[in-house]
């Protein structure tokens, strides 16, 4: 895709990007379109629809939230969103993008080395183990469509410091969502900042980036084996 639409498209929707930005945004969306005729790794096929909701989508966030010189991880990033677009837009930023499915992870890991981007590191592994083993390191955690609220706190918040954020990308039902996590947030110790609504050019419904604060040190019984995350979630 040019890469002159690209930062078009960003500006009409309030984020400035230089060309070497949409440069390698583009280089981005050809890489992912390409492989996702051999590897699934979004629904989304077309060019234009990928612009918005997957690089838009991802990045639409940082309307609202600053990110300066923060270590970032994103759980479950797939192909790599919203971790990459993240990365090239706030390039002092230092992004770990975790993910259980491997094939996935090496196409990232690819699509890292070809893009040159120096302020990312792929791991593949499942995020209950990569928290508990890296417990608050990080100031912020990512997520987008990898599970349910209450599980996102319990996969996510281990690995902030006190004091660090989770943004968890989310669609309609939100506010069901956050309700259904009361618990969960209670337990581990987070509280809920903000959900900011927003609505992709083109598309159907809102979305929104659940910001979500920890206000203290994460339980130690806390994440727990998988089975009983997703079986019994807090
Ligand atoms: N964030 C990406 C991918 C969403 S699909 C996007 O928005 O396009 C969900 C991804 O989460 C899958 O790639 C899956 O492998 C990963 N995933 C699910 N549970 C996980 C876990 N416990 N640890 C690590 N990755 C997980």
């Amino acid at each position: 895709m040019r890469a002159e639409t690209i930062k078009k498209a960003l500006l009409s929707n309030g984020l400035n990007c230089t060309d070497e930005q949409a440069g390698k945004l583009s280089f981005l969306i050809d890489l992912t379109l390409d492989k996702n005729k051999s590897l699934n790794l979004t629904a989304v096929r077309d060019e234009n629809d990928f612009l918005y909701k997957m690089i838009l989508d991802s990045l639409l966030v940082l309307r609202n939230l600053g990110l300066n010189n923060a270590y970032i991880l994103d759980v479950g990033t797939g192909g790599g969103f919203p971790g990459l677009p993240l990365a090239i837009m706030v390039p002092n930023c230092k992004f770990v993008l975790l993910d259980s499915t491997k094939k996935k992870i090496n196409h990232v890991r690819d699509v890292v080395l070809k893009l040159g981007l120096q302020n990312v590191i792929c791991v593949d592994g499942r995020a209950e183990d990569y928290v508990r083993e890296n417990s608050a390191m990080f100031d912020v955690v990512v997520t987008r469509a990898v599970a349910s609220l209450p599980i996102l706190c319990e996969l996510c918040s281990p690995a902030l410091k006190v004091g660090g954020i989770m943004v968890a990308y989310k669609g309609e039902d939100t506010y069901v969502e956050i309700n259904s996590a009361t618990n969960a947030m209670h337990v581990l110790k987070l509280s809920v900042v903000t959900a900011t609504q927003y609505l992709l050019p083109a598309a159907t419904g809102y979305h929104y980036y659940v910001i979500i604060r920890k206000d203290g040190k994460t339980p130690s019984a806390y994440p727990r084996k998988y089975s009983l995350i997703s079986k019994k979630p807090l």
